[in-house]
């Protein structure tokens, strides 16, 4: 039988493990949900059968970051083994570094340039009568010139967002996309790793509480609600009001799967930024565990497309259109009481993992706090606007 104040979680992913973790540690009792029959949503990790290779079902999950309470929080529960991404580009008839690197333009230029040399070309490159970048396609013709952008970002960019560059925003390409020197490490954060046994155990042991009930296969309905002091819902924010104004735009992903005997392309990821080659990247999971020995390979090529209503939602479009609809949701949602909308599908954001973290960490001490003086948790902490 439940007890009376069981706060209910929906999604065991890395929202809901973490919230229910610190409210436990508090003293509460937890019921989590997952429709899924697995914890850990989508950075669910499992090992193939017939390779070991430690698979990213989803697609592959680094770890990076530069909070340094996150960082210490995922080692508390898995070692982080040392991990640097290092993506690979096939574009035409030869294989780049990315991000675009001083590696990358002098490949793609036949050029031996030094920094400064390389940064006065480019700048030379850059349509500059282009004053007020718009357009996506503008900000990059702005920054890098038609070449640049034509090889590395025109196609891969067409493909995952499934529209002309011309139709997304200047701000999706905020900064200069381009490093002067041959620094080829995907992210820039002080902190990346790989969790040793995979993002799946983590999670276990996260949830693994006397006060933590998770119930797997188990779809959480609105109705239920009222069964609990409060719910955190991880679940998509338009799936909970019944998709009253429309279904937020997501892309969703395919993955093609092909077993390969030895290694199949020497890298993790390799992207392909041609429209003439349909996936968008292959990727070969066995060096994302670099510590690990495996004579077999799996690899996937990722298609991007549309998300339908069965579809998994993956990215948010979050265009124009389907901002004016979120605005909808959240005024919808704002009128519930004793529910908070936390992570990527509440909030309707990409959220990388650390940031899913840190927002959980917050909520769930923000919910002590007010409980303690006795005010109301409010339904977005972080407002999906
Ligand atoms: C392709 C891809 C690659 C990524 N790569 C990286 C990366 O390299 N590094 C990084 O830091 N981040 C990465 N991310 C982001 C990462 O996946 C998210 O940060 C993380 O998954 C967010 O966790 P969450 O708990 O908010 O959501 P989720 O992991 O989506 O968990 C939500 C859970 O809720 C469950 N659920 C939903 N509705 C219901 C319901 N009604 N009832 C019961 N259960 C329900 C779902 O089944 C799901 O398990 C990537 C994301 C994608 C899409």
């Amino acid at each position: 039988m439940r007890a009376s104040g069981t706060i209910g979680i929906v999604g065991a992913g890395l929202s809901g493990a973490v919230i229910g973790r610190e409210l436990a540690e508090a003293g509460h009792q937890v019921e989590i949900f997952d429709a899924r029959d697995h914890i850990a949503g989508n950075c669910h990790t499992e090992r193939d059968e017939d390779t070991g290779v430690m698979i990213h079902v989803y697609g592959p999950h680094i770890f990076h970051t530069d909070d340094r309470e996150v960082w210490d929080y995922v080692n508390s529960f898995q070692t982080f083994m040392p991990y640097k991404n290092r993506v690979k580009t096939t574009s035409g008839d030869q294989v780049y570094s990315l991000p675009v690197n001083l590696h990358t333009i002098n490949q793609f230029f036949g050029k031996t340039f030094r920094p400064d040399e390389a940064r006065a070309f480019i700048e030379a490159q850059a349509d500059t009568s282009i004053e007020d970048p718009k357009t996506f396609e503008e900000q990059a013709l702005r920054f890098v010139g038609k070449d640049l952008y034509e090889a590395f970002f025109q196609g891969y960019t067409q493909k995952q967002w499934g529209c002309s560059p011309t139709d997304l925003p200047a701000s999706i390409l905020k900064r200069l996309p381009v490093r002067f020197n041959y620094d080829d490490n995907y992210f820039a954060h002080k902190y990346q790793g790989m969790p040793e046994n995979g993002y799946t155990e983590m999670v276990g042991r996260i949830l693994d509480h006397p006060n933590v009930n998770v119930s797997l296969k188990t779809r959480f309905v609105r109705a239920q609600k009222d069964d609990f002091a409060h719910v955190f819902y991880s679940g998509s924010l338009d799936g909970y009001l019944d998709h009253e104004f429309g279904p937020l735009g997501y892309r969703t992903l395919d993955f093609d799967r092909f077993e390969y005997d030895g290694d199949f392309q020497g890298c993790a990821v390799m992207n392909y930024g041609d429209v003439s080659v349909p996936y968008t990247r292959i990727t070969e999971h066995k060096h994302f565990s670099p510590w690990e020995q495996h004579s077999g390979s799996v690899c996937y090529r990722e298609f991007s497309r549309e998300c339908g209503l069965d579809d998994i939602p993956y990215y948010p479009i979050r265009l124009v259109k389907d901002k004016e609809q979120l605005a909808q949701y959240v005024e919808r949602a704002s009128r519930e009481t004793a529910i908070t909308f936390v992570g990527r599908l509440g909030t309707y954001r990409y959220l990388d993992m650390d940031v899913t973290i840190r927002e959980a960490l917050d909520t769930a001490r923000l919910y002590l706090a007010r409980k303690a003086e006795n005010h109301s948790m409010p339904v977005f902490l972080h407002s999906p606007i």
